[in-house]
This record gives C-alpha cells, structure tokens and sequence, in this order.
C-alpha cells in the first residue's frame, strides 16, 4: 500500500530549507533584537523589490494587511467596499472591522475572479474602495477595474493573499502603482513559520500611515499620533520570509508544471479546470476544479489515498456571521453554485512526478 497523497506537505518543505532556517533563527537570537529591527527592514526591502514596488510594510498577518490599508486609505463607519462574493472570509472582515459594508459582487464561472462588468451597478455614493482578490493563486482582471475606479473616485486594494509571484499582463501583482495588501501565513506560496502579512504601494505617505498605525500609532517611541493597533511583522518571521523569498520562484514554477499536467490530463474530460486568460500568469496556490457530483468525488479520492479540499465550502454571505446583512441563498446564484461544486486537488510544490500522476489517474477514474 503505497502513502497517501497529502494535500499540501508544510514538514516536507520546511524539512527541505531546514538549514537556512536555523541558520536564520540563529542570527535573530544572537541579535538579541526580536521587534522592528534589521531583519522586518530587510524583508521589507526585499519583497518590495520582489514586486517592483517602492514600499512594503510588514504587519502581524494578512487579515491586518486589509484592515490597516483601508484605514490608511480613510475608510470608516457608512463606506461601502465592493468585494467578491467568491473569496475568502477574510476579505470581508477587513472592510467589517473598520466599520464598512462589504458589498459583494458575483464571480466569472471560468476565472472564479470578480466580474468587472459586474462592478458598476455595485456602485453607489457610498463607495470608497473596490477590493479585487487574485483567488487561487490567479490575478484578477486589472485593467478594467483600475479604469472603473478612475471613473468613479475609488481606490482599489488588491488582496493578494494567494498570489505572491503572480503576474498580470507581464508585470508582478504589487507593482504598477497599485495597493496590495498580503498574508504569509504558512499555508501561502509564500509563508512563513507562523501568521505574518504585508502590505505593498507605491504612495510613500500611505506607507508611512500604515508604519504608524501597525505600531501603537507611533512614528516616535512613546509619542502617539492616531490610535493605533499593534500589529508588527515579528523579526524571527521576517528572517524567516527572507529565506523563504528566495525559494518563492522555483517553488511557483513547480507549481505551474504540477498544473499544466493537471490542465492537459483532464483537457478532454468531464472535469471542468480553471480557465487562464492570455493576460494571466498564475501561480497556483490551489488547483481547483469543478465537478457536477463533487461531494461523491471528494469521498472517493479520499478513499484511493489522495487529500482534497473545498475553497470554500460555505460563501461570506452565508455564514452566520453575515446573517445581519440579509443576503438570503440565491442571492449571489453563480457564487453559490461554485461553493457546491469546487474541489481543490493536491498542489504542493514538493510533490512527486509519481504523486501527481496518481492524483491524475484517480481523478479521472473517479470523475
Ligand atoms: C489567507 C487569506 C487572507 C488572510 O490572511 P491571514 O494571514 O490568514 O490573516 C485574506 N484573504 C485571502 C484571500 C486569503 O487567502
């Protein structure tokens, strides 16, 4: 009986940098210097660079990353925030926690990304922000919706939680004078060895803001300008992610060979895959697939050895924490379609050409 097919292996990939990691750990411990130092600095630079970007600013976590961005971009109690009906919850508590409402708008069925023909008639006098997120790992698309808030006076924020090396039409998410706002937790392309998050842009003013208010409000140690949070990119996570970095573009192109088998095995089959626009470079952070009998595909990978998961199970507007909002089922029909049929199949970077091929093979067994 051979292994199972984990869904993603975090010990195997860790247990592959284990040196460099020590070695890491190390220089923070004899640095003596655990918050706000030299290593989140170098981090910072380096992942600014990384996307072309001027600024980066490390925060405690991705959640963070959102709801410090929209405050630095004013956004208070009676804004609206367009955001996908598609995504994960998180982009959803960050407009929330600042006292906005997420209004949702519906997913294309090919990309699962946020429709820009869609956003429009969203829109109303109360809206400040659109926040696209690139899901799965696939950037949204860009233009169009830079071209609507232009139009209409909005800032756009781009979660880019899931897509760290990802690029839209040649250039990395993060550059092209955008906001994004992004997760390290350990389970993202780029992760680290606990929650960690950043933010990147081109305004220095935002990014000072931002500095500000992950820090108590502080620029200057005990002067406080604005009631500020804490929520610091620790150093030990940020020489971490520097190590981590440098591993980010092997790690995504094995990705993207791990996909292109996945996207020519099931070409001709009854499993429907992801759809790639000519202007998108994905790096896969999930692979996820449509199946017309899901719940009975899952069960059955499960019991020929291979993990699966579903991203999401249940849509933000769902869930009991947004019963106050109203939106009844039905009320977002292709997003609530795509929760009953998605299924995420394995997709770690440190996954065998033999793994890969036995997920094709169940997969298309079982489909
Ligand atoms: C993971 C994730 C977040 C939240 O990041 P955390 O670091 O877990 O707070 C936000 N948005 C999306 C799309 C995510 O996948």
């Amino acid at each position: 009986m051979v292994a199972a097919v984990p869904f993603l292996n975090l010990k195997l990939g860790a247990a592959s940098q284990r040196e460099e990691l020590l070695n890491a750990a190390e220089r923070v411990i004899d640095a003596g210097w655990f918050v706000l130092g030299k290593e989140v600095a170098a981090f910072e630079s380096e992942f600014a660079s990384y996307c072309l970007a001027p600024h980066c600013v490390g925060v405690g976590n991705g959640l963070d990353a959102l709801s410090l961005s929209l405050r630095g971009l004013g956004v208070g109690a009676g804004d609206e925030v367009i955001v996908p009906a598609n995504t994960y919850i998180a982009t959803w508590l960050a407009v929330s926690h600042v006292g906005g409402t997420p209004v949702p708008v519906e997913p294309s069925p090919e990309t699962y990304n946020i429709d820009p023909t869609r956003i429009e008639e969203a829109i109303t006098e109360r809206t400040r922000v659109i926040l696209p997120v690139h899901l799965y790992g696939q950037p949204a698309d860009l233009d169009p919706i830079k071209h609507i808030a232009t139009q209409h006076g909005l800032h756009v924020l781009e979660d880019g939680a899931q897509a760290h090396g990802a690029r839209y039409r040649g250039s990395p998410i993060g550059a092209n004078g955008s906001l994004v706002a992004w997760s390290f937790y350990p389970g993202k392309n780029l992760g680290a060895l606990g929650d960690a998050g950043g933010v990147t842009t081109h305004d220095a003013d935002l990014a000072n803001n931002i500095a500000i208010l992950r820090n108590y409000g502080s620029s200057i140690k005990y002067h406080n300008d604005v009631i500020g949070f804490n929520s610091r990119l620790d150093e030990l996570q940020a020489a971490i992610l520097c190590v981590k970095l440098q591993h980010l573009d092997g790690q995504n192109d094995r990705r993207r060979e791990i996909a292109s088998a996945y996207l020519k095995a099931f070409e001709d089959s009854n499993i429907v895959g992801p759809t790639v626009p000519d202007w998108a470079d994905p790096v896969w952070h999930l692979f996820v697939i449509r199946h017309h009998d899901r719940d009975r595909l899952a069960n059955q990978l499960r019991a020929e050895g291979i993990a699966t998961m579903i991203h999401y199970p249940v849509p933000p507007h769902l869930q009991p924490a947004y019963k106050d909002a109203g939106l009844k089922p039905g009320s977002f029909p292709i997003s609530e379609k795509l929760h009953r049929e998605v299924l995420s199949l394995p997709m770690d970077p440190s996954m065998s050409d033999f793994d890969v091929e036995r997920v094709i093979a169940a997969t298309l067994r079982c489909a």
